[in-house]
């Protein structure tokens, strides 16, 4: 294998040994199957073709301080694909099959691991689709799980840097009631015309409001958002945004900070209050936000000057990172050591 430049990584994909595999056929789970294959072969009538039923997770591997690979909250997105698998009718994968998947895709693709120094990590990819054929509207009797991994950058090359993003009300990723809190492709389907205008006009990302009454703050595309007041890290509670693993472990290091935590509906009109906001996800942890710009009414939110992030967001995101590289204690015992 050619050397692999780990500072020019970018977040792309890039094949690397092994996929895990499992199916669900005759009503059970099989056993976990190694494939060197990148592709899946399904009948053409797969319900996830036609009726949407797919669901996907996105965590990371990192080579720690001491040389360690540790997995970020592996149960918890093992939890959080079930949830998506129980809202869109497919079938849950077990937890523990889940960890041990991801353990072992991880452990045979360890030389795609980038070193500690680089800053990259190692993405890790899972995903669940129907593939029981269908024609008729209905949930399929045949799953395949597979999880592929895949080196990616730091989201940072230059640095921890801020970004700009917008509101646009002719647009929304899901409705009020809908699959917004399920990590499906559905939802991303629906947001990449609105992402793509978004990136067009410069900027990252777009703000999502609610979409009934198109008053309070819902998240960004891929990542949730937050905002600090003082000692204050309030985040939006609402019935369609995606319970962002980033996010809680955030709030966390908040209290732990002697941070005030809240989660609750926070109105458009409040954004001026607001010291500093950001997004956050497993991609970039946090991104800083330095201006908000409403499309619709013609206002601007400012948040931070020359791409500097505020000095919250600054302490939130070194204190996740250091526990991620292992520079940190682990109080939580959050990350999965990979022996
Ligand atoms: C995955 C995702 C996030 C971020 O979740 P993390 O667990 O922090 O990576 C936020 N919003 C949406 C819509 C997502 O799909």
């Amino acid at each position: 294998m050619d050397k692999i430049n780990w500072s020019e990584l970018s977040f792309g994909y890039m094949p690397t040994d092994y996929n895990v595999r499992c199916y669900f056929r005759n009503g059970k789970w099989g056993e976990l199957e190694v494939s060197t294959s990148e592709n899946i072969t399904m009948h053409m009538a797969a319900t996830c073709l036609h009726y949407g039923q797919e669901a996907f997770e996105g965590l990371k591997a990192f080579k720690g301080v001491d040389g360690k690979i540790r997995i970020f909250r592996l149960d918890e997105n093992a939890k959080r694909m079930q949830s998506s698998c129980e809202m869109i009718m497919m079938e849950k994968f077990p937890v523990d099959m889940f960890e041990e998947a991801i353990l072992k895709v991880v452990k045979m693709n360890k030389r795609f691991v980038p070193p500690y120094e680089s800053g990259a990590s190692l993405y890790i990819r899972p995903l669940l689709i129907g593939t029981g054929a269908k024609v008729g509207v209905s949930p399929a009797d045949e799953y395949l799980f597979v999880v592929f991994v895949t080196p990616v950058g730091p989201y940072f090359k230059g640095g921890f840097q801020t970004a700009n993003m917008v509101i646009m009300r002719e647009f929304d990723r899901c409705a009020p009631q809908g699959t917004g809190t399920v990590k499906i492709g559905g939802n991303y389907a629906a947001s990449l015309k609105s992402g793509e205008i978004a990136h067009q006009k410069g900027y990252s990302s777009v703000l999502y409001l609610d979409s009934k009454e198109k008053k309070y703050i819902d998240e960004c595309g891929a990542a949730n958002f937050f905002m600090i007041k003082g000692n204050t890290y309030a985040t939006p509670r609402s019935n369609s945004v995606l319970p962002s693993i980033t996010n809680k472990s955030l709030c966390q290091l908040a209290e732990d900070m002697g941070m005030t935590v809240e989660r609750r509906k926070i109105t458009v009109e409040e954004l001026p209050e607001f010291e500093e906001v950001g997004a956050c996800g497993t991609a970039a942890v946090i991104t800083p936000i330095e201006r908000i710009d409403d499309a619709d009414t013609g206002k601007s939110y400012v948040f931070a000057k020359d791409g500097v992030p505020g000095k919250v967001c600054r302490k939130l995101y070194d204190a996740l990172r250091a526990i991620q590289y292992g520079e940190a204690p682990d109080h939580y015992g959050w990350t999965t050591i990979v022996e």
